[in-house]
């Protein structure tokens, strides 16, 4: 668990700069979801806390710990994009451990955290079938058990939803909230989806043009949009 700061935060690709200096304070297990139209730096902003983008400016730290030059490995961190590549050759529990197998950890710890995975996410019973042999739902939870098995203190969710039909992306939704109850890491969400965003996120982080718009739970957002643009973006009342 643990807390991420982002203070004036800037990418620049070249002579294009995406993000502004972006200010965020994320508490402890705190489900924070940024969400915004495309093109709006999301990613960008996720990835630059990944470790997976170099920053242009500013500081990020995560726990007590500055991480700007820190790779990936290092900040404690799993991601779940919205593209998921299971291991196809793989049964779910390879999938699943692959990642600490790959990190020398002993068998007995691999299986007891893979078993603890699969039981937060309802995949005990499919422990031993390849992907090919999963449902779209399924699969994501197995990509979800890939992020859990490592302990992070911080998940970062990309747009994990958006390949799933809508009935499922519902289901998904509350499967994802109750992971957040019993697993209590910090997560930072992003999505274009305002349901999805006032559903899940204890705050929500509206962006536009590389910039934070505003900051506040989904009611205050709701009630008080400070902006047009955000009143019009969450869908509040004129
Ligand atoms: P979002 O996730 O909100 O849709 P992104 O963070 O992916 O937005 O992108 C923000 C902006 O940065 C967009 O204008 C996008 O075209 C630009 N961008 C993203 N990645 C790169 C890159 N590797 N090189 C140049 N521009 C990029
Ligand atoms: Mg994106």
């Amino acid at each position: 668990m643990a807390q991420v700061t982002l203070r004036t935060v800037v990418k620049k690709y070249g002579a294009l700069q995406v993000v502004h200096g972006i200010d965020l304070d994320i508490d402890d297990s705190e489900f924070v979801v940024l969400v915004g139209p495309s093109g709006c730096g999301k990613s960008t902003t996720l990835r630059m806390i990944a470790g997976l983008e170099p920053i242009s400016g500013g500081e990020i730290v995560i726990g007590d710990r500055v991480v700007n030059d820190l790779p990936p490995r290092h900040r404690n961190i799993s991601m779940v994009f919205q593209n998921y590549a299971l291991y196809p050759h793989m049964t779910v529990r390879e999938n699943l451990g692959f990642s600490l197998k790959i990190a020398k950890r002993a068998q007995g710890e691999i299986d007891r955290a893979v078993d603890e995975a699969a039981e937060i996410l309802s995949l005990t019973e499919y422990l031993d079938r390849k992907p090919g042999a999963l449902s779209g739902g399924q699969r994501q939870r197995v990509a979800m058990g890939r992020a859990i098995v490592r302990h992070p203190d911080v998940f970062l969710f990309d747009e994990p939803l958006s390949n799933l039909d809508a009935k499922l992306r519902t289901q998904m939704r509350t499967e994802i909230k109750k992971l957040h109850q019993k697993v209590k890491s910090t997560i930072v969400y992003v999505t274009h989806d305002q349901v999805e965003a006032m559903t899940l996120a204890d705050r929500i982080v509206i962006m536009r043009d590389g910039h934070i718009e505003q900051i506040g739970t989904p009611l205050e957002v709701f009630e008080a949009p400070t902006n047009t643009f955000v009143a019009t973006f969450i869908g509040s009342p004129p």
